[in-house]
């Protein structure tokens, strides 16, 4: 279809590229973001240049944050003995909501996963060493997440940390199996923290 403007092209093809938004939603979205006040539509493509301009990664725990240092590594009222190990950073948001856990985290970007060809090398495990070696952790939760991937990962970091003698938890099942964190409640989450059991 044409809309003989370009301009309405280009938003419906550039909205067309986010996950679950087809041909049909973005045209939608972009009649609607055409009836909206100038004001409003400017402040939402404002917050698409913010996202990529302002933010940065928490250089301890690599967390998406506005500061070098997230405010979850610089709040003194956490525990700083205990890390608890995520996928992405949208875990750490459903897992402070559940507010079962004070302690730090550490995001690795992704899971391991050999038929993706996705190794050690290529989320950030060799970070996490360096800060179990560096503080003083007693324990680290790997919170991946519920399927073969998360597993895998899991198995791999107690393997890693065992010979340091720090203790490697995996939170409880009882968490949808092949779903993913983030759909989680947070009550359901909160037990599967409390719940938590050693790997090795
Ligand atoms: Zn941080």
């Amino acid at each position: 279809m044409n809309y003989h403007s370009t301009t309405v092209e280009n938003l419906i093809n550039e909205l067309k590229k986010l996950p679950g938004i087809g041909r049909k939603t973005a045209q939608r979205l972009t009649f609607f973001i055409l009836s909206i006040p100038k004001k409003e539509a400017i402040s939402l493509a404002r917050a698409i240049v913010d996202l990529k301009e302002k933010t940065k990664q928490c250089k301890i725990c690599f967390n998406v944050s506005d500061k070098e240092i997230c405010n979850i590594c610089k709040d003194e009222r956490r525990d700083g003995t205990v890390i608890c190990v995520v996928e992405n950073s949208w875990d750490v948001i459903a897992l402070e909501r559940s507010g079962q856990f004070k302690g730090l985290y550490h995001v690795l970007g992704g899971a391991l996963s050999p038929i993706n060809k996705i190794g050690p090398s290529d989320i950030r495990v060799k970070e996490l060493l360096n800060r179990i070696k560096e503080d003083k952790i007693k324990e680290v939760i790997v919170a991946t997440n519920p399927n073969i991937q998360g597993d895998v990962t899991a198995l791999y970091i107690a393997k890693l940390l065992n010979p340091l003698g720090t203790k490697v938890t995996r939170i409880a099942r009882g968490l949808p199996v092949g779903g993913d964190l983030e759909y989680a409640d947070e009550v359901t989450l909160g037990k599967a923290i409390q719940g938590r059991t050693e790997i090795i």
